[in-house]
């Protein structure tokens, strides 16, 4: 295999490709219970205002707060109690002056109380009497008309991923449907190699494997937000590589190839996708192990990934590209990918000028956490399987030493 000539470090890879990028999905509007882990297209506003009405805030009486004012526990206020509030109905009396009504959390606080005494700083000895010992100050217990959200008022951004709390403040508001949501990017998704077979094939002919990385990268992007388009396998065959691709560009939002991105007689990938269209192949080769034979493309304003065939290279190279290129399609915020400080449990070589990736076990020893290196040829899933996440080497030192800290990035 001939050396990379122009490999990238991984952060300017990503600025050369998206720079180029300028097709985006677009929207469309779906119902609230639908609506988890979308992202909003545009902001969305409050149709109404929220609490609709006086709640109390506390069980106790709704009063008027000049009544209790100086009360304390030697010289309480006495009131007379007029009733009690029923939940989610209208007080069915008022207050007058000195008089008190029973209040639950949630309850509407009639129209003349400014105010809800606390049950626990209240006495009722006598019946249809109650002893207030602390004062309440105007407005002290109770949430007012729109103290949540105001009519007109913007609930949610432009790109914000929806999680559940979302869906309960848009049931709230009786917002059932019509969520402008960004459609979900549809990524295509081709396997190549003439020794592939699918994973449903019970015996393997001398020499073939199942394909793993469809598989992968679908679970990738569906965990991302994406839809996917599990294509068939292609043959070491440029001409059928460029057909296939040609034909799902149209309904694509992002195409992923893998395998065949290797500099080598075979090797067609970069030459097929520039043959789709301009601007073509804009990186290859990435400052990166496991997966410097990644290519990265645009053609028609949409992205391309060329994935080196390797598994675990084809995983991380699209956690590290692929990921955030659905979250930019979708117009959100890049995940934060989940990670840890960790100390290195063995001397993790590394050269400058190059991002390792080290899958790690993650252990407690006396309280600290531990990475421990999961040691395998490349090509095994298994050494993903059995790791807790990847150990990242910066670009520029040349390793990590038995017993520094490293940050490990959680699968
Ligand atoms: P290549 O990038 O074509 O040089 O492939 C590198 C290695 O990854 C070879 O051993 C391939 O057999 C293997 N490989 C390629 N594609 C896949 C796939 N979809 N699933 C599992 N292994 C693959
Ligand atoms: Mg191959």
């Amino acid at each position: 295999m001939s050396e990379f000539v122009d490999v990238v470090p991984p952060d300017q890879a990503w600025s050369v490709w998206w720079a180029q990028v300028t097709r985006r999905a677009g929207g469309e509007l779906i119902r609230t219970a639908d609506a988890l882990g979308r992202v909003t297209a545009r902001p969305i506003s409050s149709p109404e205002a929220l609490p609709a009405f006086r709640r109390s805030t506390v069980d106790g009486y709704a009063v008027r707060a000049a009544d209790t004012f100086g009360a304390s526990d030697s010289l309480p206020a006495y009131l007379r109690v007029a009733g009690e509030v029923v939940m989610g109905q209208a007080a069915a009396v008022d207050i007058r002056k000195g008089e008190a009504l029973l209040i639950h959390t949630g309850g509407m606080v009639p129209d003349h109380a400014d105010a809800v005494v606390m049950v626990e700083h209240t006495q009722n000895f006598v019946e249809g009497e109650i002893e207030v010992r602390r004062p309440v100050a105007p407005g002290e217990n109770v949430l007012q008309i729109g103290e949540d959200v105001l009519p007109g008022s913007e609930i949610l951004p432009a790109g914000h991923r929806i999680e559940p709390q979302d869906i309960g403040a848009l049931l709230a508001l009786g917002v059932t449907d019509g969520i402008p949501v960004v459609r979900k990017p549809l990524v295509s998704l081709f396997s190549t190699g003439d020794e592939l077979v699918q994973p449903g094939t019970p015996t393997l002919g001398p020499g073939q494997i199942r394909d793993i990385n469809s598989g992968t990268i679908r679970a990738l992007c569906l965990r991302a937000g994406a839809e996917t388009r599990s294509h068939d396998i292609v043959p070491d065959d440029p001409e059928m590589l460029y057909v296939a691709l040609l034909e799902a560009l149209p309904q694509a939002d992002m195409l992923v190839v893998t395998a065949g991105s290797s500099v080598s007689v075979r090797d067609m990938t970069a030459v097929t996708i520039n043959r789709l269209g301009t601007p073509g192949v804009l990186v290859h080769g990435v400052a990166a192990r496991p997966g410097k034979p990644t290519i990265l493309a645009v053609v028609d304003g949409k992205p391309v990934i060329g994935l080196p065939g390797n598994p675990v290279s084809a995983l991380v190279m699209f956690t590290l590209f692929g990921v955030p290129a659905i979250a930019y399609l979708l117009g959100a915020e890049v995940p934060r990918q989940a990670q840890t400080q960790a100390r290195v449990s063995g001397n993790v070589p590394s050269a400058a000028g190059r991002e390792d990736y080290v899958p790690v076990r993650l252990v407690d020893r006396d309280g600290e956490q531990w990475a421990e290196p999961v040691f395998g040829k490349s090509n095994l899933i298994f050494t993903l399987v059995g790791a807790d996440g990847l150990l990242k080497i910066p670009l520029n030192i040349t390793g990590l030493r038995e017993g520094a800290w490293g940050e490990v990035l959680l699968f």
